[in-house]
C-alpha cells in the first residue's frame, strides 16, 4: 500500500481527536429555536460555542449519531471545523485526514491528523484503533510518515501535522518512533512548521522532553477523570502512572528548565482530552480533574468528546452522549481558566451535573446578579468577568473606557463591542438598571 492510501485508510476515525483550538467566533445563528431540540435547548444567547461548535452543529450532530446509532452503523463524528466540503480539493483533503483548523489568535491551518500506526495492542473499549476489533491497519516507518507528510507540506495540502499512533510494542518504543519521525521531519526536510506530537502511555521523562523540544504542542489524554472510570473505559491504562504522569512532568519541564533546543525557543503548550458520557462519570468529577490540570498542571486546554459508539467494541450498545454536555463543559473549563470562577461557583445539579439548558455563566449570574447587579463604572475586572457577556478582552475595554467618562447607557458598552443585551440584566450603568428587552433573554 502506499503511503497516500495509507493516510487515506487511517483518516476516517481521525476525526475523534480535537483539531487544535476551535473557532472562537463564528457568525452562526446562535439562537436556535427550542420547540423540537432533543433536550429542549435554549442556546442563552451565548453566541460562539466555546467549543468550536455552534448550536446548529450540535443539535445536528446529536440528531446524526442517534439515526445512524438507531440503524445499527457506527455513528459519524463532528467535522470538527472542518469548511464545506464541496470542492474536489476539500474532499482530497478530508479523504487523507486533513482537517481545518482554528490556531490561538484567529490563524487557519490545513493540519493532517494521523497515526504512525492504527495497528494497536491495547484494547480500550470506546476505541476504533483497538487490538481485538476487526479492520484493516496501516503502519508507516518514521522516514515515510514524514516523507509523505513533507510532500503534503511542499503541494500546500497541508501546513502543519497532528501525529498520534496506535501503542505497538509498549510506550517507550512506540513514543520512540514518534520522536524519529518528527526529528526526521525537522531535521532532513527542515519543516519548521507547526507540530501537535502525542505522547503515547507509559512513555518515560527523557520522551518527554524530548517531544516538548521537537512539538508545538504535546498532548496525552486522560480520557476519564479518575482510576476507577478510566477502569470502566480503558483498562489497561494506569491512570496516575501512564496518563498522569506525563502531563506533571511536562509541567516540571517547562518551570524548571530552560528551552533549549526547542523548536521556537519556547517549550509547547500541554493538552488533554476526556471522552464524556461513557461510564457514568458526572460533569462535577470531570470539572474537578479539570481544574487541577489547568491551574496546577498549567495545561492550555482541556477537550471534551462527547461519547460516539463504535461498532465491534465492548460499548457499541452504549448510547451516545448529548453533544450539549460536551459543549457545557467547554463553558464551565473556559469560566475556570480565563474567568476567575472556581468549581464551587458552577451551577451543579445535586447528581453533579450542569444544567444543560443553561449556561453555567448565566446560570451563576441568574442567582447572584439578578438582585444584586454589578455597578459597571465601579467594578473591578474580577467581578466585570462574572457578568454573562462581558469577556477578558471587554472588561479590559471596559476600564479603559471609564476613564474617559462614565458608561451611562447600552449604547455605551455597544461601541464598545459588548453584547449589552446579555449583559444587561446583571448590571447598573451610573446607578441605573438599563432598560432591555426581557423576551431577548
Ligand atoms: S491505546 Fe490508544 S489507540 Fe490503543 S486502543 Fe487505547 S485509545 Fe486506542
Amino acid at each position: 500500500m502506499d503511503s497516500l492510501a495509507k493516510l487515506s485508510l487511517l483518516a476516517p476515525e481521525m476525526g475523534l481527536e480535537p483539531a487544535e483550538e476551535s473557532r472562537l467566533a463564528p457568525p452562526f445563528a446562535a439562537r436556535i429555536p427550542a420547540p423540537g431540540s432533543p433536550v429542549g435547548f435554549s442556546t442563552g444567547a451565548e453566541g460562539a460555542a466555546p467549543c468550536g461548535h455552534s448550536p446548529l452543529e450540535l443539535r445536528r450532530a446529536f440528531d446524526r449519531s442517534a439515526a445512524i446509532t438507531a440503524a445499527g452503523t457506527t455513528p459519524d463524528i463532528l467535522t470538527r471545523g472542518a469548511p464545506d466540503p464541496a470542492s474536489s480539493l476539500e474532499r482530497k483533503k478530508s479523504s487523507l485526514g486533513v482537517h481545518h483548523a482554528a490556531m490561538p489568535g484567529g490563524q487557519k491551518m490545513a493540519l493532517l491528523k494521523t497515526l504512525l500506526t492504527s495497528a494497536c495492542e491495547r484494547d480500550c473499549y470506546y476505541c476504533p484503533f483497538r487490538a481485538h476489533r476487526n479492520f484493516r491497519r496501516a503502519t508507516f516507518k518514521p522516514d515515510e510518515m514524514a516523507a509523505v507528510f513533507t510532500q503534503l507540506a511542499q503541494s500546500r495540502v497541508a501546513d502543519g501535522l497532528f501525529l498520534s499512533s496506535g501503542v505497538a510494542g509498549g510506550g517507550v518504543r512506540t513514543q520512540d518512533r514518534l520522536i524519529d519521525t518528527i526529528d526526521i521531519l525537522r531535521r532532513k526536510h527542515a519543516f519548521q512548521g507547526y507540530v501537535h506530537l502525542k505522547l503515547m502511555p507509559g512513555l518515560e521523562r527523557d520522551q518527554v522532553y524530548r517531544s516538548m523540544q521537537l512539538a508545538d504542542r504535546v498532548s496525552i489524554n486522560l480520557e476519564a477523570p479518575n482510576t476507577a472510570r478510566l477502569g470502566k473505559l480503558a483498562p489497561g491504562k494506569v491512570f496516575l502512572e501512564e496518563l498522569l504522569q506525563p502531563l506533571k512532568w511536562a509541567d516540571e519541564i517547562r518551570r524548571t528548565e530552560l528551552p533549549r533546543g526547542t523548536q521556537h525557543g519556547r517549550w509547547p503548550s500541554t493538552v488533554t482530552q476526556f471522552v464524556v458520557g461513557a461510564v457514568g462519570e458526572d460533569d462535577l468529577e470531570i470539572l474537578t480533574t479539570s481544574a487541577y490540570l489547568i491551574s496546577q498542571l498549567r495545561l492550555q486546554r482541556v477537550y471534551y468528546s462527547a461519547f460516539s459508539p463504535v461498532t465491534d467494541t465492548p460499548l457499541e450498545d452504549h448510547a451516545p452522549e448529548n453533544p450539549w454536555r460536551e459543549h457545557r463543559l467547554y463553558q464551565a473549563s473556559f469560566l475556570l481558566r480565563d474567568y476567575g470562577f472556581d468549581l464551587e461557583d458552577l451551577p451543579f445539579t445535586p447528581a453533579g451535573r450542569l444544567p444543560l439548558e443553561v449556561d453555567p455563566k448565566r446560570g451563576w449570574a441568574d442567582l447572584n446578579l439578578r438582585h444584586t447587579p454589578i455597578e459597571l463604572n465601579r467594578a473591578d475586572r474580577p467581578s466585570l468577568l462574572r457578568v454573562p457577556g462581558i469577556g477578558p478582552k471587554s472588561a479590559d475595554q471596559i476600564i479603559t473606557a471609564r476613564r474617559q467618562g462614565r458608561l451611562r447607557d447600552l449604547g455605551d458598552l455597544q461601541r464598545l463591542g459588548i453584547n449589552a443585551s446579555r449583559a444587561a440584566p446583571y448590571i447598573l450603568l451610573a446607578g441605573r438598571q438599563p432598560a432591555y428587552q426581557a423576551h431577548l433573554f
